[in-house]
């Protein structure tokens, strides 16, 4: 099974997605990193059907996934987001929201899903009866994954899903969603400016920057030869990106800028066996 992005185009009035491309099995991990500004919660908009894109195919399977009615898709593709605490209604009980997926979906939990769903969590009992603004940032975001893996999906679409959180507690998420994964066989698009967090956690990764992606290939691949943006990211170095129309967008900080970079955008070509860039020295 395979969620895939075909030459996905969006346009803002102030920037714009280009060309981008994506491939994610089920059971995989990828990490999709970049800057605030860059682009990535536009592509979990999209993956999550909340934005169509101005041009381009999503596919699962195969299937055009804009044949498939919401409520299809919806137990195929789930999301989970930065802040918990706005997708879940403070009025309700967590042992609402935790059912509330299925109801929605015209089926009655057992106690026993609920219990595997609380004990897949590590949650205890007791949240059963809280309300959201009694819990933790941590366990909220718990509750969130719950309800997203209820109705089991093949895909999760993570935005940002550790940036409110504590250190120790990111841990704890990024840990709990390997075990998921790993459990579940469950595709994961894992969506993060942090870069340690997304080599950490993925087998592939792809770097966007002003919408378009400068790298993608395996984590290993990536971490050996990275392209010069990558690096500086991985440096923690701050950059200014290039406004300059069809040039490469790290032109304005890039060390390694020749004249055609002003020019022209690189193409995205391959330089290893599961590793592209778009480079013009690389
Ligand atoms: Fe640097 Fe040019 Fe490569 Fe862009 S294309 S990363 S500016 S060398």
């Amino acid at each position: 099974m395979c969620l895939e992005l075909q030459s996905i185009y969006k346009k803002f009035k102030k920037f714009s997605i280009m060309d981008f491309n994506l491939k994610l099995q089920r059971g995989e991990i990828m990490g999709l990193v970049g800057t605030s500004g860059s682009g990535k919660t536009t592509i979990a908009s999209i993956l999550l059907r909340l934005l169509n894109p101005d041009s381009g195919n999503f596919y699962i399977n195969r299937k055009n996934v804009y044949d498939l009615k919401r409520r299809e898709f919806s137990r195929i593709v789930q999301g989970i987001f930065q802040n918990p605490a706005r997708a879940l209604n403070p009025r309700k009980r967590i042992s609402f929201l935790l059912k509330e997926p299925f109801l929605v979906h015209g089926n009655f939990p057992s106690d026993r899903e609920i219990s595997s769903l609380l004990s897949a969590l590590s949650l205890p009992r007791e949240v059963m009866e809280a309300y959201p603004t009694q819990l933790s940032g941590g366990q909220l975001q718990r509750v969130a994954i719950a309800r997203a893996i209820s109705l089991n999906p093949s895909y999760l679409i993570a935005d940002e899903p550790t940036s409110a959180l504590d250190p120790t507690v990111q841990i704890q998420i990024i840990d709990l969603l390997l075990k998921l994964n790993r459990e579940k066989n469950i595709g994961l698009l894992f969506i993060s400016h942090d870069l340690n967090q997304v080599f950490y956690i993925s087998q592939k990764v792809a770097v966007l920057s002003e919408g378009i992606i400068l790298e993608m290939g395996n984590t290993e691949e990536i971490l050996s030869s990275p392209h010069p943006y990558t690096d500086f990211l991985m440096k923690g170095t701050a950059t200014t990106l290039s406004e300059v129309k069809g040039a490469c967008p790290f032109y304005g900080t890039c060390p390694y800028a020749k004249e055609i970079c002003e020019r022209k955008l690189p193409p995205l070509k391959k330089i290893g066996k599961n590793h592209l860039v778009r480079c013009h020295i690389m």
